[in-house]
């Protein structure tokens, strides 16, 4: 299924009209359901398949809603294909479909308090009991995963799919980490078992991934949720790999023993499930989960996590309520849609609309411009927001933002402010365009952008706010590490004229430190330390420090181990670049251009003249060891106590003699080195009568002779 971007732009803003009226005039009911299940389709096609939904979660469930409400008065109007009446999808035509030994069914939804009571006046009268005993757990935000084991082994993941039938993503689930691939599960009796979990990615890690992919010039990824979910379906196992991704799992669908007969009700309950696969080393909410006797207990529990869901590591976006007891369940049974002995309560959506003021642009260190709305101060799930990023002009131009409109925002993620959209029927004609320059706000350069990147770039690598940028960069924690020296600093020192690029930052005059107000002999003295220390950090940091466009840390270090002086770089070509794994033409070729400007090479020289290493420390260097090396080719052991000097510096001494240290005395062993009580080793190369017996005093000679 694919649209065409008219066919997305009509059903989008037909989708706000039914969002804002609840209904369109000069229709009728008829086709009101029909375009309803129209604009359900689509948004789950963004959702599903594409990960990227142009509305909110609570947004799609109001028109989910409106459906349903019509459907119910009207029944005659009900048809089979209509989105109520089957889960949805994100099967595309790329993975292998496998099909789900249970269905995999979807949740239905409530927002208050007395949506639960309800919840639990039915589930009582389903199963003819007057108390009932919940689980309540959080509803983690991610991609939904079925894991089959066979005879203990992870045999298959899929993806939920459409409830029926899901994608075959074995290769990428056996990256997960937190998902064993052998588990004991014959030991309680179960031949085949299948469970079911979220794959999920840490808010901080998320964060993480972010700022790597911005170094590498990668889009970036709109949230926690849809990068673990669209980790789960890559291509590339190694890129599942790559986002960290966990799995919790929260349900134990079907189990069975080795004649084939069901094994699940020897567990009883959904609790006691969870708990056995605890046990079997699987990561479960223990920590995030309750029993609760009472409705009441449960919405108190809902209430205390919806306060602190912020502060929780991973995205939840509310709770689920499950009837504990596997017989209730059975008594309670499911529609086609959903169970009936759970449900969602899904928190309140963290949307709010304010008004766009006007828009900042702000160069980064590789020159990149940033549009920045600044927006009336409003708060948005217990934070102020006042700005917001927009990330680039596509951004802009695709959600017709003008300068004046209300927008809605959104927490994204629980993380980053985001804006959904502009309401523009509420605009009054007054609001304006919003033009992105076309030259760089600071230094007036004409602005370029690179066909496969979104961002507009200030080409002049002097321009005063890259510099700047790349200062601060410089002394951060990710690059030189300068304890101390923040960016307020860099700002101030700026300011006073101190700092005109990196160089200058390993010059400073502390005595003129120490005389600025706040500052002092013992704060000066301090930020000296650090600076100082930080002439000694590894080239692969002082590489990836310098901001070059793309070249982020991994790439700085596979660069940094081939080099034994930063400036050798001046002499590589594009194939010396390329011969490294994992290095592209891209990165490589803006090394190169680094490189071949005058006034960086003089400004490493300058570094180095004061101080700073560009050299490669000898230990991460492969040692490499003339043949007249006196032990070369050698093969050696160290036994005993050495007096003169530890066992590791020995070994250092005879791998820098061209020896080769091994740990066991066999018949490869050339020399064995005898320190004081020396044991079974000794007796062990006496017998075998290969081996030289060297003293610690011998080794020495030998090593120190040449
Ligand atoms: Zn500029």
């Amino acid at each position: 299924m694919m649209y065409s971007p008219e066919q997305q732009k009509k059903l989008y803003a037909l989708s706000k009209e039914y969002l804002e009226k609840g209904e369109v005039g000069g229709v009728d009911m008829q086709q009101q359901i029909e375009q309803l299940r129209e604009l359900i389709n689509y948004h789950e096609w963004r959702y599903y398949v594409l990960n990227d939904p142009v509305i909110s979660d609570y947004e799609y469930d109001v028109l989910y809603k409106q459906l349903a409400a019509h459907e119910a008065e009207y029944p005659d109007l009900k048809t089979p294909d209509s989105p109520t009446q089957r889960v949805s999808s994100d099967l595309t035509q790329e993975f292998e479909t496998v099909t789900h030994l249970v269905p995999m069914l979807s949740l239905d939804n409530s927002y208050n308090a007395g949506d639960l009571v309800k919840f639990d006046e039915q589930v009582r009268k389903l199963t003819a009991r007057e108390k009932i005993e919940y689980v309540v757990e959080p509803k983690f935000d991610g991609g939904s995963i079925a894991l089959l084991y066979d005879h203990d082994k992870l045999v298959r993941a899929a993806t939920r799919g459409n409830g029926e039938r899901g994608e075959d993503i074995t290769p990428n689930a056996r990256t997960i980490k937190t998902l064993p691939l052998r588990a004991a599960f014959k030991k309680f009796g179960f031949q085949t078992v299948e469970l079911r979990g979220e794959a999920v990615i840490r808010k901080d890690i998320f964060l993480q991934i972010n700022e790597e992919r911005e170094e590498q010039g990668l889009t970036l990824l709109a949230n926690p949720r849809n990068s673990a979910a669209g980790g789960l379906r890559t291509k590339d196992p190694s890129e599942t790999a790559k986002r960290s991704i966990e799995a919790f799992i929260f349900q134990f669908g079907y189990g069975i023993d080795n004649s084939g007969k069901n094994h699940l009700d020897s567990l009883q309950n959904h609790y006691d499930a969870l708990q056995m696969l605890s046990r079997l080393g699987f990561k479960i909410p223990a920590g995030q989960m309750k029993r609760c006797k009472t409705i009441d207990e449960v919405i108190d529990f809902c209430n205390e996590w919806e306060g602190k869901r912020e502060t929780f590591p991973y995205e939840i976006d509310g709770m689920v309520i499950k009837v504990n007891d596997f017989a209730l369940q059975e008594m309670c049974g499911t529609t086609s849609h959903h169970p009936r002995w759970a449900i969602a309560y899904k928190f309140k959506a963290k949307q709010a609309t304010t008004k766009l003021l006007h828009v900042e642009y702000q160069v980064g260190k590789v020159g990149s411009v940033t549009p920045v709305a600044k927006v009336q101060p409003v708060q948005l799930a217990g934070v102020t927001v006042s700005s917001i990023s927009l990330h680039n002009e596509d951004f802009i131009k695709n959600k017709d933002l003008r300068i004046g409109d209300t927008v809605l925002i959104e927490r994204a993620g629980d993380v980053i402010p985001y804006i959904v959209k502009s309401m523009d029927d509420l605009r009054t004609g007054e609001e304006i365009p919003i033009n992105f320059p076309n030259h760089c706000p600071v230094c007036h350069t004409p602005l370029v952008r690179h066909e496969d990147e979104a961002a507009w770039r200030c080409p002049n690598m002097q321009c005063a706010a890259q510099v700047k940028q790349r200062m601060i960069f410089h002394v951060s924690k990710d690059a030189m590490d300068i304890d101390g020296f923040g960016h307020k600093l860099v700002e101030r020192f700026y300011e006073l004229g101190w700092l005109k690029n990196i160089a200058d930052i390993y010059r400073l005059d502390y005595e003129k430190v120490a005389a600025l107000e706040g500052f002092g002999e013992k704060s000066a003295e301090n930020l000296k330390k650090s600076v100082e220390a930080a002439k000694h950090q590894p080239i692969q940091r002082l590489l990836s420090s310098l901001s070059i466009h793309h070249l982020g840390k991994r790439a700085s270090k596979l660069i940094a181990e081939k080099v034994a002086h930063v400036l050798d770089l001046r002499d590589w070509k594009l194939d010396d670049f390329l011969d490294i794994k994992d290095i592209g033409p891209v990165v490589a070729e803006n090394v190169i251009d680094f490189f071949a400007v005058p006034e960086n090479i003089r400004m490493l020289e300058e570094m180095e003249s004061l101080g700073v290493n560009l050299k490669q420390a000898e230990e991460d260097k492969p040692q490499e060891v003339s043949a007249d090396a006196p032990l070369a080719g050698m093969t050696i052991l160290f036994t005993g106590t050495l007096q003169q000097m530890g066992r590791k510096a020995a070994q250092k001494l005879a791998e820098e003699a061209g020896a080769k240290n091994i740990s066991a005395v066999s018949g490869n062993l050339d020399i064995l080195v005898v320190g004081e009580k020396a044991g079974s080793k000794l007796t062990k190369a006496q017998k075998l009568g290969t081996v030289r017996i060297l003293s610690e005093q011998e080794f020495l000679d030998i090593v120190n002779s040449a």
